[in-house]
């Protein structure tokens, strides 16, 4: 293509939305043979919500919620936000002012008030977090955190955390002082457009990927909801970069879409790294291409413009 015509496909695309760093970016997306989506944010709205709490222990409901939230508020996982509003709406339904501007606008200064004083936070990266409340050590996150922490998860506990798995929720694990407390079930739907964007990709001759740092089951049952049969699941943030490496290896084109830090990697390694826009800034900064609009259809837009424009001159 000429660089006018490069030059006509980036405004094309910044039209639409679709931003392209450079001519390079833009002739790859066309021979793309596998698009990799993340799910957490990318696939999946990143609106969390938290669909069920429940306490395995003799904890009161209440101060297992401020537990949880105080560890939490240093977090910036979308899991995170899901846990604090959940907690928050526990604590102070029916006691607030009813006007809601007024709770959104103090929710800060409220929160402050009551959370308890969190110390030592940090987040241990594709597992969870991990801190100091009245100084003992709360963890709070999946499996691999609470095995590798020595904390055991009771049978019931665990079958039903299946159950919520198998329900395409993502369970989080809590313990307290080495001691399993409870576990909660956060739901993420799809973002609207997902099934109908995977299946545009399947009839273009791309074959879609799910790459998700949740647990098997589900990243299964969300993979099966957008019709995604290509799973890889329980992948930490480093290994993301691994994956997009092994499908490049024959010669393959490979694009990864994502939003969070942790795809980053993946997005540097990506032959075409598509970031969400509203997503994380280094993500946007490891990405060849920013979706800014947040949605999904724009990954077969900067496909078809690729198409377009270096078809047309050959
Ligand atoms: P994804 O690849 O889907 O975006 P992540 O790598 O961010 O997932 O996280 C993997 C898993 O680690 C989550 O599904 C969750 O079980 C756990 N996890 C990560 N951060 C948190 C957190 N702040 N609170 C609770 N659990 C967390
Ligand atoms: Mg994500």
């Amino acid at each position: 293509a000429t660089p006018t015509a490069v030059m006509v496909a980036t405004g094309i695309g910044a039209n639409h939305g679709v931003l392209v760093k450079g001519g390079d970016a833009l002739e790859r997306a066309q021979n793309v043979n596998y698009v990799i989506f993340d799910k957490t944010g990318t696939l999946t709205q990143g609106k969390a919500v938290v669909t069920t709490a429940k306490v395995f222990s003799g904890m009161d409901l209440g101060d297992f919620l401020t537990l949880v939230a105080s560890a939490e508020a240093s977090s910036e996982h979308p899991l995170a936000k899901a846990v604090l509003e959940y907690a928050f709406h526990f604590h102070f339904f029916g006691k607030l002012p009813s006007s809601k501007d007024g709770i959104e606008q103090r929710k800060e200064q409220i929160l402050s008030q009551w959370l308890l004083e969190a110390e030592d936070f940090s987040a241990v990266p594709g597992k969870g977090v991990q801190c100091l409340i009245n100084d003992k050590t709360v963890l709070i996150g999946n499996r691999a955190l609470m095995n590798e922490n020595g904390v055991s998860v009771p049978p019931e506990a665990e079958s039903f955390l299946v159950d919520l798995e198998l329900n395409a929720k993502t369970g989080i694990l809590v313990a307290y002082d080495s001691s399993f407390v409870g576990l909660m079930g956060i739901a993420d739907p799809l973002k609207r457009e997902a099934a109908v964007v995977v299946e545009g990709l399947k009839k273009m001759g791309i074959h879609p990927v799910m790459l998700t740092g949740d647990n098997w089951r589900t990243a299964q049952a969300v993979a099966k909801e957008v019709g995604i049969e290509d799973v890889r699941a329980e992948v930490m943030p480093a290994g993301k970069a691994d994956v997009v490496r092994s499908l490049q290896k024959d010669g393959s084109i490979v694009a990864m879409v994502g939003d969070g830090i942790n795809d980053s990697p993946a997005l540097a390694a990506a032959d075409v790294g598509m970031a969400i826009g509203g997503g994380t800034d280094i993500a946007i900064e490891a990405a060849d291409y920013v979706l800014v609009r947040n949605n999904l259809e724009d990954v077969i837009t900067a496909i078809d413009l690729s198409r377009k424009t270096f078809n047309r001159i050959r």
